[in-house]
């Protein structure tokens, strides 16, 4: 019989974070059913690549449709969830995903499409080569709770438009926003089996790994991207690995203060500073350091900190206790060793166990576990440099890599410098937002990852590469086939000449190009 604790083990509780009340429990979905799921996936994925790209983009204007209409109730759905506050779930998640079915509509069919890959070896000239771009065949996604639904949604719509089936495994702490998205998918006429949501922790997450699934889009920490990499290496499963961050922000001698120190507020601070791409680490230039600092101290005092659900709140509450006792142990560890605090500094215990306050530190060192180690929350710890040189380092002095931001008044500096920065993003003058730009690819260096989603190079994940080589002229054998000797060197070493003595080579090369397309259209 089943004791207390393994009937526990398969259940688990969807809580609001900024009351606590359980919104809902669920069965968690087992090993065998996980592989059965992504067994019904497979079977389904040939009707839905064979429907053709026409008609599931069809599909996806009636989800984008549908999820225009909803939007408030989606927003709400996520803020119950995810705690963050309306107006965010609205910004940073709805739009996000109706944008990224925007970007998919205008882009799929030119993006997907057969393309002819012209080449200009003169060897085989008469060969023609194509591109042609097919579906894996069924995608685990394992997603986690702090963007609960445009992480998914958008690597979901990117794989289904290019013909795969989905099997989604949500963050634990966030499973009901994942059924609204399996809901929303649905009722546009995506099959049931070809998208499907398995319920669980991380060992449901690892089932999915071990599963026959034809390639992962993992998005979560380092430590457990880690471990999925080594997994997925057993049986040389291909993984998109979108881990997490530690980016800095540089305040560059010329920024404007007063924009800067906003950027800086919203970048550490928004969703309570539990963004991949929140501002984890800011640098700013000694001269506008003491009035920098006191503008962000400033800011983040007025930061109004509630339920989400609430319209007139600016930061809600974490997503968990112990994401607080992370930041709490980050935020003591700085204070034991010299930084000083600003703004916040602790637990908001008034609002609920999951409330910290945003907090600004200055007289932070590299030293420190809040400038190395991801915080995750509601944290802004300002360091001074006295040089452009020592800025970059700053900011490249990191095992992370997601993305960093550059403030100044010349784009064409801040351009230049964001070439020196070790980053998969760089924003001059902006932070966070290139997540919601649809046509960026999305994703890290270093341990923040491996892989993109989102865009062009997100939507080539999605598809196996496939280069299909013509010959034009079938009755004829090709040169470098058997009958090596003398003449067949002579032959070869006149070919070798053509293409590549500098005298000859640009003229002759156009010449013989024009005749290999005559000849190509002669036949
Ligand atoms: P996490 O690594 O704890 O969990 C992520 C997902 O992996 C969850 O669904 C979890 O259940 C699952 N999981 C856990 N152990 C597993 C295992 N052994 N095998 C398979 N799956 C397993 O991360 P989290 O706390 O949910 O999310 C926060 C982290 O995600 C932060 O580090 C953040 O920076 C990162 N993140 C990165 C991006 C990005 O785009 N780079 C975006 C959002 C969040």
């Amino acid at each position: 019989m089943a004791t207390d604790s393994q009937i526990a083990a398969h259940k688990i509780s969807s809580v609001n974070p900024a009351t606590g009340e359980v919104l809902r429990e669920l069965d968690c979905t087992g090993d065998v059913e996980v592989c059965a799921a992504v067994e019904r996936a497979r079977a389904a994925q040939t009707g839905w690549a064979e429907l053709g790209l026409k008609r599931r983009l069809a599909v996806l204007g009636e989800f984008q449709q549908k999820l225009h209409s909803r939007k408030s109730e989606i927003a709400a759905a996520i803020t119950r969830e995810a705690g963050k506050p309306v107006a965010e779930a609205l910004v940073t998640e709805v739009l996000v995903v109706l944008d990224s079915a925007r970007f998919l509509l205008d882009n799929a069919f030119a993006l997907l499409s057969d393309e002819p890959l012209p080449h200009g070896n003169l060897v085989a000239k008469l060969k023609t080569g194509c591109l042609v771009r097919q579906s894996h065949g069924v995608i685990g996604i394992i997603s986690p709770w702090n963007y609960p639904f445009s992480i998914p949604a958008t690597e979901t719509l990117a794989a289904l438009v290019a013909g795969n089936a989905v099997v989604l495994k949500p963050s634990e702490l966030t499973p009901l926003v994942a059924l609204e998205l399996a809901s929303l998918l649905h009722a546009a006429g995506v099959p049931q089996d070809v998208f499907q949501v398995v319920v669980g922790e991380g060992p449901a997450g690892s089932a999915l790994v071990r599963s026959p699934i034809d390639k992962l889009v993992f998005t979560g920490s380092v430590n457990t991207g880690k471990r999925i990499a080594a997994a997925a290496a057993e049986r040389l499963l291909p993984v998109v690995l979108e881990l997490g961050g530690k980016d800095p922000i540089l305040v560059l001698d010329d920024a404007d203060v007063d924009v800067a120190s906003s950027a800086a507020v919203w970048g550490a601070f928004v969703n309570a500073g539990q963004t991949c791409l929140s501002v984890e680490r800011c640098y700013v230039h000694r001269r506008l350091y003491e009035k920098f600092a006191e503008a962000c101290a400033d800011k983040a005092k007025k930061l109004r900190v509630g339920n989400g659900m609430d319209a007139n709140t600016d930061v809600g509450p974490m997503i968990h206790e112990r994401q607080v006792r992370v930041v709490e142990s980050h935020i003591e560890d700085a204070k034991a060793r010299g930084a000083r605090i600003l703004a916040g500094g602790s637990r908001l215990h008034e609002l609920g166990s999951n409330f910290y306050a945003p907090t600004v530190l200055a007289e932070v060192t590299h030293d420190m576990r809040i400038m190395r180690e991801e915080t995750f929350g509601p944290a802004l710890p300002i360091m001074p440099f006295d040089d452009d040189e020592e800025a970059v380092r700053l900011a490249n002095d990191s095992e992370y890599g997601l993305a960093a931001s550059i403030f100044t008044r010349d784009s064409d500096r801040g351009e230049r410098l964001s070439r020196r920065i070790h980053a998969g993003t760089v924003m001059v003058n902006d932070v966070i937002s290139c997540f919601g730009i649809s046509e960026a690819p999305h994703g890290g260096v270093k341990a923040s990852g491996v892989g993109r989603t989102h865009g062009r190079f997100g939507l080539e994940e999605m598809v196996r590469l496939k280069y299909i080589d013509t010959e034009q002229m079938p009755g004829m054998k090709k040169v470098w086939w058997y009958g090596y000797g003398e003449a067949f060197h002579r032959q070869m070493g006149g070919f070798l000449d053509l293409q590549f003595a500098q005298r000859l080579s640009t003229r002759v090369h156009g010449a013989l190009r024009a005749a290999g397309t005559v000849l190509r259209k002669r036949l």
